[in-house]
């Protein structure tokens, strides 16, 4: 999905999901490449404190940011191996200038998600409705970004313009006779703007050479990479609302009411994440566990192999069970991934918590787990066997046994975990461990979540002690 592309339309150059050929092809003037990247960077930091959260969470995910000359301007490209790339065209970016750099990351960060929410073949299908895809986007950017125009280049608006848009179906409507409805009604939803567009005689189409996307063989775009992609933006957009972030919650409620009219898809995916809660809508909500939410979450960021994604076994039962789409997807053939958990028994384990990991983590296709009890000090167990514990609990003695330092039973870890869920009260002194960004603490109620402003600071989230009562957030 790229940009208000103009000029003649060109097949790509290279495969734009290969990184290196990418980097390769023709590279800019690296004083034009480093100013590109500042302006990109800025960008992205005024996303993350003020402007979208949706947008500063879609880029904190394309862990490739690519400055090449193979495409014209800017474009996400979702890959088939489960990973997003943001490409840009480093001469495109300083001609634009931060503003436009800013419209720019702000519309394609958007045209994922409306991939996400809308992708009814007949929709898909309909070149009417890429272009009031432009004209939602372009409408939000513009209001979101409090701008009164496009970003220009050379002096010329860049992009497909709303308002123009809205004129000629104006003309349109009025020369067949019809009654246009006002602006404001026109833009209020995405389907709307579609709906509106068709009653047009002559409903304009988009063109071609506008978007890299609009091309045949144009920007890849794998559906189920962008459904994960698209899934854990919202979900952590959503769990920064709930934590308080106000202009994430007025995005996402935006982002609702903007397709509460699309098809009943949309209603389940904001129902199944749970976003009902935004609204103070919980009694139609089904129950929402948002630690579990955030685990699986992160989870499938740290059982990344490279380029793959690891995924449940029965494809989307899982999920399912959790109410979210399927997000995680593994292709060919993998290292397994190393999982350990680790359960503090010198306090009381909830044990719906326990029930829950040993069935999340049952189902994770490609995974060694390897399950700890400790307190003071460490002892394996098989899932589903009782563990016991004592007093006293020494963090320290988890991450011995697990960076290999100490045998238990005679025996080292032989491997080395990619990720460790810690679950305990918490209390008990303070560690660093060798690999901090691999831990995942699980905290439960009234514990110490020290683990949260550790420096540096780890995955950590509070799971509640009792199966919280239905519609109660977890
Ligand atoms: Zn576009």
């Amino acid at each position: 999905m790229a940009y208000g592309e103009r000029g003649r339309r060109r097949p790509p150059v290279v495969d734009l999901a290969d990184r290196r050929a990418l980097e390769r092809y023709r590279p800019a003037d690296p004083a034009v490449v480093g100013e590109a990247r500042r302006l990109k960077e800025a960008a992205l930091l005024d996303f993350g404190l003020t402007e979208s959260a949706v947008a500063s969470w879609l880029y904190a995910k394309c862990h490739h940011q690519i400055a090449t000359t193979a495409v014209d301007t800017a474009a996400v490209v979702a890959s088939g191996d489960g990973t997003c790339l943001l490409l840009f065209n480093p001469d495109f970016f300083v001609r634009l200038g931060l503003d436009g750099v800013k419209f720019v990351l702000f519309h394609e960060a958007r045209h994922l998600v409306h991939r996400h929410l809308y992708a009814e073949p007949e929709l898909r299908d309909d070149p009417v409705f890429e272009l009031a895809a432009e004209v939602s986007i372009n409408h939000v950017a513009l209001v979101r970004l409090g701008r009164t125009a496009l970003p220009t280049l050379n002096g010329r608006p860049t992009g497909i313009d709303p308002r123009e848009v809205y004129e000629a179906y104006r003309a349109d409507l009025t020369a067949h006779g019809l009654e246009p409805v006002p602006y404001e009604t026109f833009i209020a939803t995405d389907l709307r703007v579609h709906g509106e567009l068709k009653r047009m005689r002559h409903p304009p189409v988009p063109q071609r050479r506008l978007c890299v996307h609009l091309a045949e063989g144009g920007v890849p775009a794998d559906p189920e990479t962008v459904d994960a992609v698209v899934s854990s933006v919202l979900l952590n957009s959503l769990l920064a609302a709930r934590r308080g972030h106000a202009g994430a919650e007025r995005e996402l409620l935006d982002l609702m009411r903007r397709s509460e009219d699309g098809p009943a898809r949309i209603s389940r995916i904001w129902g199944n994440l749970g976003a009902g809660v935004l609204r103070g809508d919980t009694s139609r909500t089904r129950t929402v566990h948002w630690w579990q939410r955030w685990l699986v979450d992160v989870l499938g960021s740290k059982l990344r192999d490279g380029e793959r994604l690891v995924y449940p076994k029965k494809r989307g039962a899982l999920l399912a069970a959790l109410g979210q789409e399927p997000m995680l997807a593994r292709r060919g053939p993998v290292r397994e991934k190393v999982l350990v958990i680790a359960y503090d028994t010198s306090g009381s384990m909830p044990q719906h918590v326990v029930t829950w990991l040993t069935g999340l983590v049952g189902r994770i296709d490609g995974v060694e787990a390897h399950w700890l009890s400790f307190d003071t000090v460490v002892m394996p167990f098989a899932p589903g066997e009782r563990v016991y514990g004592g007093g006293g609990t020494s963090f320290q003695a988890v991450a011995d046994y697990v960076e290999g330092r100490t045998e238990v039973d005679g025996r080292r870890l032989d491997v080395r975990p990619d990720a460790v869920v810690i679950l305990t009260d918490g209390y008990a002194p303070a560690i660093t461990p060798a690999e901090p960004e691999k831990w995942i603490w699980l905290i439960t109620e009234g514990g110490s979540e020290w683990p949260e402003t550790h420096t540096p600071a780890m995955a950590c989230h509070r799971v509640p002690t009792e199966t919280p009562p239905s519609g109660r957030p977890g």
